[in-house]
């Protein structure tokens, strides 16, 4: 068994996300709004039945313990998180505030990598095998990238552990371009949560130490 506190890394934002149907938003059905906002990374979009899905990464200095983050209640959460959002003229505010369903916050973190991608007739890929920072805007690619290598392998070697030999080898043939074209996508995650903690060390109400706290 992995123990993954000892790989991952905290990356400076903690996540909340909901759903609701009552606000109205100006989003045209299948678009997806991401708002590098004043003080909040913020995304929402609405599903082909009306409802809204949004998340918002707010900054944190510093990993915020599980006992503090269970005690977060939702009214809590949402007035802090519609705090940050008020700042600018988009519809993040409105859409949190109008999200009645209990949410949570959780830290976020990437896992750089793990070493080893499978054992036997098991595999892991996407986020089970490097879960990078949500930041970064990256993680649904990898996770395709991979799954198209492991159905190629499945399909065109025979017997499962010897195409998923075939697919770790195939990664790791691939890696160096990976790591080069990922170089702009870790600058602008650690870019984001530099930010972040700047905007934090501003003197924003979320950190650690303050949200909800
Ligand atoms: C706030 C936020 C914003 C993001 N923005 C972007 C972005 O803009 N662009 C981008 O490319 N990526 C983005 N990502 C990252 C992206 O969402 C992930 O990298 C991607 O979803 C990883 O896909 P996955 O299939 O590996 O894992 P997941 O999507 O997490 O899928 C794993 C699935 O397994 C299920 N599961 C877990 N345990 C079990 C179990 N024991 N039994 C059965 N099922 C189980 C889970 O419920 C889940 O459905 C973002 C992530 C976050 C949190």
């Amino acid at each position: 068994m992995l123990d993954l506190e000892l790989l991952r890394s905290f990356v400076s934002v903690v996540d909340a996300g909901g759903f609701t149907r009552a606000a109205d938003v100006p989003v045209k059905p299948g678009a997806y709004v991401m708002i590098w906002g004043r003080h909040c990374f913020f995304g929402y979009t609405v599903s082909p039945n009306g409802e809204i899905w949004w998340f918002a990464n707010p900054p944190s200095r510093s990993e915020i313990p599980r006992d503090e983050l269970r005690r977060l209640t939702t009214d809590r959460l949402r007035e802090d998180l519609a705090g940050l959002l008020a700042a600018d003229r988009t519809p993040g505010a409105a859409i949190v505030r109008a999200t009645s369903e209990d949410f949570g916050l959780s830290n976020q973190y990437d896992l750089p990598t793990v070493p080893t991608w499978h054992n036997g007739s098991m595999v892991v890929i996407g986020d089970a095998a490097h879960a990078v920072s949500p930041s970064s805007g990256q993680g649904a690619s990898l996770a395709a990238e991979d799954a198209v290598v492991l159905a190629t392998c499945l399909r065109d070697v025979p017997g499962i552990p010897a195409a998923l030999d075939e697919y770790a080898q195939a990664i790791k043939q691939y890696a160096p371009d990976r790591a080069a074209s990922g170089v702009d996508w870790q600058t602008s995650g650690w870019t984001a949560g530099k930010l972040f903690e700047k905007a934090a060390a501003a003197g924003l109400q979320c950190n650690g130490s303050s949200i909800g706290g």
